[in-house]
């Protein structure tokens, strides 16, 4: 992961996170301090598909809470089928680095 940036507000509930952009600025990773948040990965795409999608956005939220502090974290896309679909993918696979 490149820059990380701090006090970012987590894109899924606005609790201050860590964010950096990774897959050369395609996505971004999201690690929130929020209690209840986690750590997911977040595609461009999207996100501009949840900007005003609160409740979709709080079922995410319970998603990535469910991968705290496991060695997985959720990555959040949009599918080929144009729908945003959550999927746990393990930490440090280095697959895309
Ligand atoms: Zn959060």
């Amino acid at each position: 992961m490149a820059r990380i940036q701090v006090d970012t507000p987590c894109f899924l509930c606005g609790t201050a996170a860590a964010c950096g952009d990774t897959d050369h600025g395609n996505r971004k990773f999201y690690q929130c301090s929020a209690e209840d948040c986690g750590d997911y990965e977040i595609s461009v795409a999207a996100i501009r598909k949840l900007k005003g999608a609160t409740s979709h956005r709080q079922q995410l939220k319970r998603v990535a809470h469910d991968h705290r502090g496991t060695d997985t974290f959720v990555e959040i896309i949009v599918g080929a089928d144009n729908q945003v679909v959550a999927t746990a993918v393990k930490r440090y696979s280095g697959r895309r680095r």
